[in-house]
């Protein structure tokens, strides 16, 4: 069994796939080809959103919109301690400081009744992470933002990139959206990259010249930049993975639900997290919380089960971002870390994997 199932999906995508790759070898435009506009104008037809701008990576999309913000030195910024480090990397990159405000115990993501105490006049952005797939209070968080003064908030929706809220799709929930196409993302292309979306036409231009050092046209530099382009034989590959993505967004709900009463039937201690109503989650991760984990992770590796840790510490107390922030516990975020398991996960994992799974779990539990 795959944690992830790659090979499946590039099966049923292959003549699709070669043929996008064989139309970029074939007019030789790597960089900022034809296919990056077109992968561009779909992805925004998909989220609804005004602008989609395609970046090199994640990392890249969070970064950009920092700087497009003009985000730096004396700002602070408010995001997850429970997350994969680039979305404080980017922070600490700009010069600004993380603050970190813990999460919801059933859902991992930001605990949006903590926020207005964590806001102080030199907070200038609020980064929010779809953790796991499913969407943050994106309306709560926007209000208080609003209340609060001019504070920006950008949506990490790395991991929920098909999920929706409140009928409305991740990426285009508050005033910038970005997100990753890493291979083992709900979108995923075979190198890196990433995209961010606005309605705001001003940042997008910004977001244009900053992935292009600062060019507003060949050689002209109107600001500072980055080397932060997608190329265009990774739009391609995702122009040709688009034909198949409603599809996999469907299928990772209901296996989501499929993993939830099975292991519920199965008796297995675990604890499952909560999808709130009108919100949908894509599994980016499938994560359980258990006790002993160590343990159950090396049993279920003993079932020939794949597991994975998302995250095993949380930000606040890792060596390089300990030193940046304020020493508070953050107790939810930091049990979190202790207890949750990621079961494999793919949109061509079989419901008879997911019984086989639940089963295991429930074994390596006892
Ligand atoms: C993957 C991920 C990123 C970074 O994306 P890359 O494309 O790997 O740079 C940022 N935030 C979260 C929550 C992620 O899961």
């Amino acid at each position: 069994m795959y944690f992830i199932d790659l090979k499946t999906q590039y099966r049923a995508l292959r003549g699709d796939i070669n043929a996008r790759i064989q139309a970029v070898l074939d007019h030789g435009q790597y960089i900022l080809g034809p296919e990056v506009t077109e992968f561009e104008k779909r992805l925004a037809a998909y989220v609804n959103s005004g602008h989609c701008v395609s970046v090199a990576s994640g990392t890249d999309a969070l970064l950009i919109a920092l700087m497009a913000l003009g985000i730096g030195p004396g700002d602070e910024v408010i995001t997850s301690p429970f997350t994969f480090v680039a979305t404080a990397e980017v922070i600490a990159l700009v010069g600004a400081k993380p603050v970190f405000v813990d999460v919801e115990a059933d859902t991992a993501n930001l605990n949006a009744d903590l926020l207005d105490a964590a806001i102080t006049p030199r907070t200038k952005a609020i980064i929010p992470v779809s953790l796991y797939g499913q969407p943050c209070d994106m309306d709560e968080i926007s209000a208080i933002a609003a209340q609060r003064g001019n504070i920006a908030v950008i949506e990490d929706a790395a991991q929920s990139f098909g999920a929706t809220y409140h009928g409305r799709k991740s990426g285009a929930l508050s005033a910038i959206g970005c997100t990753s196409f890493f291979p083992s993302k709900p979108l995923g292309c075979y190198g890196d990259g990433g995209a961010l979306f606005t309605d705001d036409a001003a940042l997008a231009q910004a977001f244009t010249e900053i992935r292009v050092h600062g060019q507003s046209a060949r050689y002209h530099h109107t600001r500072i930049g980055i080397a932060g382009r997608m190329d265009t034989l990774q739009c391609a590959i995702l122009l040709a993975k688009l034909g198949r993505f409603d599809w996999e967004v469907a299928r990772r709900i209901e296996i989501g639900e499929r993993y939830a009463e099975a292991i519920r039937a199965s008796g297995a201690r675990a604890e499952l997290l909560t999808v709130r109503p009108g919100r949908t989650s894509v599994w980016a991760q499938y994560t359980v919380l258990v006790e002993n984990r160590d343990e159950v992770q090396q049993r279920l590796k003993q079932a020939g089960i794949p597991t994975a840790v998302h995250y095993p510490r949380p930000l606040h107390q890792q060596p390089a971002y300990a030193k940046l922030c304020e020493p508070t516990p953050l107790p939810v975020s930091e049990m979190l870390a202790n207890r949750v398991i990621s079961l494999p996960m793919s949109a061509d994992l079989s419901d008879s994997h997911v019984e086989f799974v639940a089963a295991a779990l429930a074994n390596a539990t006892k």
